[in-house]
């Protein structure tokens, strides 16, 4: 059974565009860690690299899984090409 050091809220990790991470401060003085995949796919652990310390991430779930905010890819295709005959 995971013991974790804490519980941290996503809105209070840092968000990393380069990496698709999110990071936390760790005591030990590195981060927590935990990638935006890893939340997709429903991992709520944030490890840190350099120590044993794990914290538990509260977010919804479901803002990340079905929230993908895949753009409607614009189909309307305005080709109205008048073909005369
Ligand atoms: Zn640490």
């Amino acid at each position: 059974m995971s013991v974790f050091h804490d519980e941290v809220e996503i809105e209070d990790f840092e968000y990393d565009e380069d990496s698709d991470t999110y990071y936390f401060p760790c005591p030990c003085g590195d981060k927590f860690a935990i990638t935006k995949e890893e939340l997709e796919s429903g991992e709520e652990v944030a490890t840190c690299p350099s120590c044993s310390l794990i914290v538990r991430v509260i977010y919804d779930q479901e803002l990340f899984m079905s929230g993908e905010l895949v753009e409607a890819p614009s189909s309307t295709e305005t080709q109205l090409e008048l073909v005369q005959a």
